[in-house]
């Protein structure tokens, strides 16, 4: 297996697709580094933008590897489709789920073969099935009668992957089987109409929930998907070989804990099963920690002890994560526009304060009653652990850009501690 321990010489100065990539060392932190960005510019920076630290995705890949070794993460590119991340993940070795003909046509863009990705949308619209089956995507999910007509006409050699819904609630904020998963009782019909339809049947997906999910609803689901396994095999069915375990992974501790549930339950239910391919589709694990966004402080109004502010993105934009995936943001402050260059957060007074994005809409709040120090009009907000669910579901409303559109890279040549392997 090759060994990777900096995605530099993989990725070139230039990053991907011309994206240039920093070398830090690993004591440089990104708000130092975001710092440096705004500081050495010699016009003034864009804002917002966000900063892709490609030391973390290596760390996040190698803390894989050693946890889940059995398991093959597909990057769920709907999480964050930024292609500087897929284009790490790909040089990392990851495969890719994805959801759509235009996620495919971006991870195909790199020079990624097919058969690294899956399709793991259960309903597709016929013209990307026609368009998977072009390009030799062939693998997908179903959980629907409807859905295997269409994938028996359009792409015949699919393999399918059945979804079925986990039984207990994983308490996670975005619960996926509210709209997916065949239920227990449906799941005999639904394989024997794949079958009937001369489709290959070769596995089972789940997905527990995305964003902390109880870690224990792995191994429920895992016997979920062994008592599906034997159902095939009572229908006389072609022997299944794919365990997808989905996604709704976090990183820290709760993966170490994920990791023991689901490692275990695949001792428990899969022991004898030598062929068995088990796959992940982690979206948030890879995506969340690895991106920081800086935005500008535009606007101030003083009322009293209550303190706004008014900054360049919003809710509208890259921090729609906190309606849409229900995020608690947290932010520190960099303090160009006051420039007290001894003050620092720590020994200042702080207020309770709101901060508001840049629409004309009062939904647009991101921060209620949030301590920060008195700013002023060009200092900055950063906000840590931005990278999922944020710039793939902003919108363009009052003509402000989706996302933070100026990403910077940063990869350190010191990640040596860390070895990945593949
Ligand atoms: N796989 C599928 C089919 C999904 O729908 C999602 C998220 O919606 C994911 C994987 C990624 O989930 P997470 O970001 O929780 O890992």
């Amino acid at each position: 297996p090759q060994i990777i321990t900096n995605l530099k010489p993989i990725l070139g100065a230039s990053g991907v697709k011309g994206k240039k990539v920093t070398t830090l060392s690993s004591q440089v932190t990104i708000s130092d580094f975001i710092q440096t960005i705004i500081k050495d510019s010699p016009t003034e920076i864009d804002s917002p933008f966000s900063v892709i630290d490609l030391r973390v995705l290596i760390n996040l890949m190698n803390k894989w590897t050693t946890n889940l070794p059995t398991v093959k993460p597909f990057y769920a590119v709907k999480c964050n489709p930024n292609i500087s991340i897929i284009g790490a993940l790909a040089a990392l070795g990851t495969n890719f789920d994805c959801a759509s003909r235009a996620e495919i046509e971006s991870v195909l863009s790199l020079g990624v073969s097919p058969d690294r990705i899956i399709y793991a949308n259960p309903c597709k619209p016929e013209s990307h099935i026609k368009y998977a089956a072009s390009v030799g995507v062939n693998v997908t999910t179903f959980d629907s009668v409807g859905e295997v007509e269409k994938i028996k006409k359009w792409h015949p050699e699919c393999e399918m992957i059945l979804r079925i819904k986990p039984e207990e609630e994983s308490g996670a904020r975005s619960s996926l089987g509210l709209k997916y998963g065949a239920l227990l009782n449906e799941v005999p019909e639904l394989l024997k109409a794949a079958h009937m339809a001369g489709l290959k049947v070769t596995g089972v997906s789940f997905h527990i929930g995305s964003g902390g999910a109880d870690s224990q609803a792995y191994h429920g689901a895992i016997l979920l998907a062994k008592n599906v396994f034997e159902t095939a095999s009572r229908l006389g069915m072609p022997k299944m070989k794919v365990l997808d375990i989905g996604g709704g992974f976090t990183s820290g501790s709760k993966f170490d804990e994920a990791s023991l549930h689901i490692n275990d339950a695949i001792k428990s239910y899969f022991r004898n099963d030598e062929d068995l391919v088990v796959i992940g589709e982690p979206g948030r694990y890879f995506a969340e920690t690895t991106c920081t966004l800086a935005t500008k402080i535009i606007g101030k109004r003083v009322r009293g002890e209550l303190k706004e502010y008014w900054i360049d993105d919003g809710i509208y934009g890259t921090l729609n994560n906190i309606v849409f995936d229900y995020a608690i943001v947290k932010c520190t402050t960099l303090r160009f526009g006051s420039k007290p260059e001894n003050v620092t957060y720590k020994d200042s007074k702080t207020y309770p304060s709101t901060v508001f994005g840049p629409t004309c809409d009062s939904v647009d709040t991101v921060l209620k009653e949030y301590p920060l120090p008195e700013l002023e009009v060009d200092d900055w907000l950063v906000f840590p652990n931005m990278g999922a669910y944020t710039t793939s579901s902003g919108t363009n409303f009052n003509g402000y850009s989706s996302s933070a559109k100026h990403i910077y890279l940063a990869c350190s040549s010191s990640v040596v501690r860390e070895q990945i392997m593949f």
